[in-house]
């Protein structure tokens, strides 16, 4: 059983409307130059933590002093179904929306679109006409702040100037289809100015999610220049003694593997570190699921939502 949820949604009211003809993206330009920015929540419509954080510098009526600020609520339809008896199940209507991205071949291979698909065109022009990208989740289980920088070097050390407590991952994604943080330039190489950052702030229902939100948008728009330090609502910037440490390098994701029904032999969380390789953690179907170097870092295991093709876990080593 998941623990229980200590938040409720935040009420949306007028921030559901938006200011670009697109419902929920609201979108300011400074008059002088500068980066253009965007900060997305709620593409799982469970993720409350981001809903907060994005509500309440709405609410703030913060400006960006420098180029362009973008914010997006992504999953609408999905958030509107939120019910807190059941708050798992309005992660998404129809179909993940953090699967949907890169070269959308759903476009054309006859898949029949749900609301998510056609969402992800709507919001595609904004996401494509910004140069960083701020996604903010949480998780299924109770677990450290993840910072999910993909798999190219000039992210990870992007991610690392934030500051952030989070624990920075370097990772390529999921065999279920592209993210949002890994669309079109930031997901390329021969593009260096452009930044994208999924951070995962947490269990979907603790209130602490919420703080650790609100740190990464402060520090990202301070950051990227859009705005002045000054400029956030005061409190949000935390303190980290340590910062987010050494980069964390996923190596393999174990995928739920047909007709299973996966377990582990513990309630493992992200950042738990196996001393031995082969040490048995789970079974998927009747294989064991082993780690396979010494000193492995386990990346958001989870039972939650493991239906075939989905993550399990995922396994990382630390880099020099
Ligand atoms: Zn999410």
């Amino acid at each position: 059983m998941p623990p229980p949820f200590e938040i409720s949604p935040p009420d949306m009211g007028p921030w559901l409307a938006g200011n670009t003809g697109t419902p929920g993206v609201w979108r300011w330009t400074a008059s002088e130059p500068g980066r253009r920015v965007m900060v997305s929540a709620l593409v799982h419509g469970n993720e409350l933590c981001g809903a907060w954080a994005v509500r309440d510098l709405l609410a703030s009526g913060l400006r960006p002093r420098r180029g362009t600020l973008t914010v997006a609520l992504a999953n609408l339809d999905a958030f509107a179904r939120f019910n807190p008896q059941r708050p798992h199940v309005s992660r998404c209507v129809h179909t993940d929306m953090n699967r949907l991205w890169g070269d959308m071949p759903w476009r054309h291979d006859g898949t029949e679109l749900a609301s998510e698909h056609r969402r992800v065109l709507e919001l595609q022009p904004h996401v494509e006409a910004s140069d960083w990208l701020l996604d903010l989740h949480s998780m299924h289980e109770p677990g450290p702040p993840l910072a999910l920088t993909g798999p190219l070097a000039h992210h990870a050390s992007r991610a690392a100037a934030l500051g952030l407590g989070a624990l920075r991952v370097a990772d390529p994604g999921h065999k279920a289809g592209v993210r949002l943080r890994d669309h079109g330039r930031f997901g390329r190489a021969d593009a260096p100015d452009a930044f994208a950052l999924l951070v995962e702030c947490g269990y979907h229902g603790a209130r602490a999610s919420v703080t650790v939100a609100r740190d990464a948008l402060a520090r990202f728009l301070d950051l990227s220049g859009v705005v002045d330090a000054q400029d956030m609502p005061a409190g949000w910037r935390q303190p980290h003694a340590h910062g987010s440490g050494p980069l964390l390098e996923v190596t393999d994701a174990v995928t739920v593997a047909p007709h299973s029904v996966p377990a582990f032999t513990k309630p493992w969380k992200s950042g738990d570190r196996i001393a031995k390789a082969g040490t048995l953690i789970g079974w998927n179907a009747a294989l064991p699921v082993i780690t396979p170097y010494d000193d492995c870092v386990l990346v958001m295991p989870t039972l939650l939502h493991a239906r075939p093709g989905a993550t399990l876990v995922r396994f990382a080593r630390t880099t020099p």
